[in-house]
C-alpha cells in the first residue's frame, strides 16, 4: 500500500498515486474521505483504505466509490453500516486495535467489543470485515523494544478476532521503518509512505541512498531580480541579515506561503546554478510570505534572473535534500515535503 495522504506527502495526489500503482503498488492509503474520492474521481481503481474521520462525515460517498474505511470503535461500524444501507452495497471495513500509539484504534480492553459490532453487522450484510490492523510508536526506530511489544499484542488481537469469526483478507502494521527494517511486521500488506517517495524515515536508521532511496521531489524557482548592493546593506523585513562586502543579492519567489520555514532565514542552504556551475548559498534574512532573499557573494558576474535555485533535490548537483532541510530547522523530511504550497506546480518528470 503506497500512503497517499496529505497530497502524497505533498508531491501531488494523483500523479504519485498513478506512479505508486504503475510502480506496483496494489493498495494506496489515505487519511480523509475527500483525499479517497479524490483518486476515484481520477480513475485509480485499486483498493484503497481511508482511515480517519469523525462522525458525519460522506461515507455514504466513500462506500459508493468502494474506499475501505477503518473502524476504531463501535459507533464509526454503526454509522458505516448505515451509510452502506443507503449506498446500497456492502461495506469493507478494517477494524482497528491500539497496540499502544494511544492514536486511532480500540485499546486491547475495547477490542472485544469492536470485534462484536463488526461481526453483528457483518451478520446483517451491510459491512464485511475485510482487514485487521495497527500502527507502531517507534516506526522510525523498529528495533526499538516497543514494537515487539506491539507485535505481540497485535497477534493476541488478530487471535481473537478470528476465533471469534473474523476472516480478514489483509492484516497490517508496518510502515515506511519497519516495511524497510524489521519482516516481522510485514503480514499481508505494508504501508510505507515518506519512504515511496525516496526519503528515509529516520537518519538514525539508514539513509536513502543506504536503502536504495532516491528523494523524488525537487524544490525549484528561478531568481526573479538581481542586483548590486554596497557592504553593510540590510536585507529584508526587520534587516535580520547585513552584507558582510559589496555584494550581489538574488531574489527567490518562493516564500512561507510555499512551505519556505521562516526557520530557514539566515540558515538553511539552496543551490544557485547557472549554466554548469553551481554555488551553494544561506538564506539572507527573513524568509517573506512570497519571497527570500540569496546573498549571491562572489559569483555576482555569472549569475542572473532565470538562473535556477534548487531549494532541495536528490543531491545530484550538490543541492540540499529535503532531510538537509530537516536537519537544519530541527524537525524531519515529512515536515518539509508535505508543507510545499498549492502555488507550486507539481510538474511529473516520469
Ligand atoms: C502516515 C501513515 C503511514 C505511513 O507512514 P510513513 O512513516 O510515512 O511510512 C502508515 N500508516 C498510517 C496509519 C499512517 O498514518
Amino acid at each position: 500500500m503506497a500512503v497517499v495522504k496529505a497530497d502524497a506527502y505533498g508531491h501531488g495526489l494523483v500523479g504519485s498515486a498513478k506512479a505508486a500503482v504503475e510502480g506496483g503498488a496494489s493498495w494506496l492509503g489515505v487519511a480523509f474521505i475527500e483525499e479517497a474520492l479524490a483518486l476515484r474521481v481520477a480513475g485509480l481503481d485499486v483498493p484503497i483504505l481511508c482511515w480517519l474521520m469523525a462522525p458525519g462525515e460522506p461515507l455514504v460517498a466513500a462506500v459508493a466509490a468502494d474506499v475501505d474505511l477503518s473502524a476504531s470503535a463501535p459507533w464509526a461500524v454503526a454509522e458505516i453500516a448505515q451509510a452502506a444501507t443507503a449506498a446500497g452495497r456492502v461495506a469493507r471495513v478494517h477494524l482497528k486495535i491500539d497496540t499502544g500509539l494511544s492514536r486511532a484504534g480500540a485499546t486491547a480492553a475495547d477490542w472485544p467489543d469492536l470485534i462484536e459490532a463488526g461481526l453483528k453487522a457483518q451478520a446483517e450484510g451491510s459491512v464485511r470485515v475485510v482487514g485487521v490492523w495497527s500502527h507502531l510508536v517507534h516506526g522510525d526506530d523498529p528495533m526499538h523494544p516497543t514494537t515487539a511489544a506491539q507485535i505481540a499484542v497485535f497477534t493476541e488481537g488478530l487471535r481473537f478476532a478470528e476465533q471469534a469469526g473474523v476472516e480478514p483478507e489483509v492484516r497490517h502494521l508496518a510502515n515506511s521503518g519497519s516495511t524497510l527494517c524489521l519482516p516481522a511486521t510485514h503480514f499481508d500488506l505494508v504501508r510505507p509512505g515518506i519512504a515511496v517517495y525516496g526519503l528515509t524515515p529516520a537518519p538514525v536508521i539508514g539513509s536513502a541512498e543506504s536503502f536504495g532511496l532516491r528523494p523524488a521531489m525537487t524544490l525549484r524557482a528561478r531568481l526573479a531580480l538581481t542586483k548590486k548592493v554596497p557592504a553593510d546593506t540590510g536585507v529584508s523585513y526587520n534587516h535580520r541579515y547585513r552584507t558582510a562586502n559589496a555584494t550581489t543579492l538574488g531574489l527567490v519567489p518562493l516564500g512561507y506561503a510555499d512551505g519556505i520555514p521562516c526557520a530557514a532565514a539566515n540558515t538553511a542552504e539552496v543551490l544557485v546554478r547557472s549554466g554548469n556551475s553551481t554555488w551553494r548559498r544561506p538564506i539572507a534574512g527573513t524568509v517573506c510570505m512570497d519571497q527570500f532573499v540569496v546573498d549571491l557573494g562572489d559569483i555576482d558576474a555569472d549569475v542572473r534572473e532565470g538562473d535556477d535555485v534548487i531549494v532541495f533535490g536528490p543531491g545530484d548537483d550538490g543541492e540540499p535534500t529535503a532531510q538537509d532541510w530537516a536537519d537544519a530547522l530541527g524537525t524531519i523530511s515529512y515536515e518539509v515535503v508535505t508543507r510545499i504550497g498549492i502555488r507550486v506546480p507539481r510538474v511529473f518528470v516520469g
